[in-house]
């Protein structure tokens, strides 16, 4: 059989050379079934996973199919949270590199002001929480005219975030001839309904089946805790695994606090990440992480969305999650691009 290549599929040397320093050598399975679609501008929904390489699935034929002369957006992405957001904006920046793709972010709690600057100068896709996107658009700083494809990624999670009615208040704005791509981790009927009212009659879907290629390598294990003092446990376990780089969840930001403090006590290199704490505060501890300065992180559900980092080797679950997806998302912080991981 042929081997499917970035080329093969029609993809311009100014995006696969930017792939190949990416060192995406070869289109993941999802990418292989999306990309060739996303350039037909069919629309689609997709039913994948984390960690699938689902965001250059639609970057790479959103980088292509820009006109960089052109100064209004021509793509809007919407995600659950802010973190994600900035993910997102760099994936796409790196992947529209050699074509001077400009993206710009739009999330809350960080300067309306800024953004509205920035949406004023040349910006060729938008990404952001559906939040702030409808203030941009309630207040005439966000200009639609020209957007040619509607993203909405992680939609369960915008789903069970209670963003909904957002997201089908921007869809109002947005002109009715446009290309629509969905992607959720699960499909429950009220994402069906979107599909039916926002997408058109013969949209394509695609469910990636969990194949070993699609599914991520973690072990998973548990550990009964009765009237242990917890805290004291999760030092013994950090010492016995000693993990490389590792990311603990809790469900409230009380307890993220205890347990961040309770651990720097006890001289783990760790820090904090919760929506309690201000963009910028977020954003360094996020940089920090990424960049390998810091090797624990104890975090909320806000960060288990949008923390691409390759290498975290092992993620602890301190709460056991309200929810199904929160699991799945949580763990899927582990076990990346191809790689093992402990949760
Ligand atoms: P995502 O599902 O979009 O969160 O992507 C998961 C991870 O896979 C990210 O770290 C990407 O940088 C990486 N990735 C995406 N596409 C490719 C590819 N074609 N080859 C290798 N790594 C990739």
């Amino acid at each position: 059989m042929k081997k499917i290549t970035f080329e093969s599929m029609g993809i311009s040397s100014e995006i696969t050379k930017a792939l190949d320093s990416l060192r995406y050598y070869q289109p993941t399975p999802v990418q292989q079934e999306i990309i060739p679609l996303a350039l037909n501008n069919e629309d689609i929904l997709t039913e994948s996973q984390t960690g699938s390489g689902k965001t250059a699935a639609y970057g790479i034929p959103l980088c292509e199919q820009v006109i960089w002369e052109e100064n209004k957006p021509q793509a809007l992405i919407l995600v659950p949270t802010r973190e994600l957001a900035m993910q997102i904006k760099e994936d796409i920046m790196n992947i529209g590199r050699f074509k001077r793709i400009k993206v710009t972010a739009a999330f809350g709690k960080s300067s309306f002001k800024t953004q509205k600057s920035e949406l004023k100068q040349k910006s060729h896709i938008v990404v952001g929480t559906p939040g702030r996107i409808l203030e941009h658009l309630q207040e005439g700083t966000l200009n639609v005219d020209e957007i040619k494809s509607l993203i909405l990624d992680e939609v369960d999670e915008m789903l069970s975030m209670g963003f909904i009615q957002q997201v089908e208040d921007i869809i109002d704005y947005l002109p009715k001839e446009r290309q629509t791509m969905l992607f959720s981790a699960i499909m429950p009927s009220e994402i069906e309904r979107l599909a039916f009212f926002y997408m058109k009659k013969d949209h394509k879907t695609i469910k990636m089946e969990k194949s070993e290629e699609n599914t991520p390598d973690i072990s998973q294990s548990y550990i009964r805790v009765q009237d242990l003092p917890k805290e004291k446990l999760l030092l013994a376990l950090l010492t016995i695994e000693n993990p490389d780089t590792c990311i603990i969840f809790c469900n409230t930001r009380e307890v993220v606090d205890k347990v961040d403090s309770y651990l720097a006590k006890a001289g783990i290199p760790i820090d904090k990440l919760h929506g309690g704490m201000d963009q910028d505060d977020r954003s360094d501890v996020m940089q920090e992480f990424r960049i390998g300065k810091l090797r624990y992180l104890v975090a909320t559900d806000v960060a288990s969305r949008g923390i691409d980092v390759d290498n975290v080797t092992h993620v602890i679950n301190y709460n056991v999650p309200f929810e199904n997806e929160s699991f799945t998302h949580r763990t899927g912080r582990t076990g990346r691009a191809g790689k093992t991981g402990v949760a």
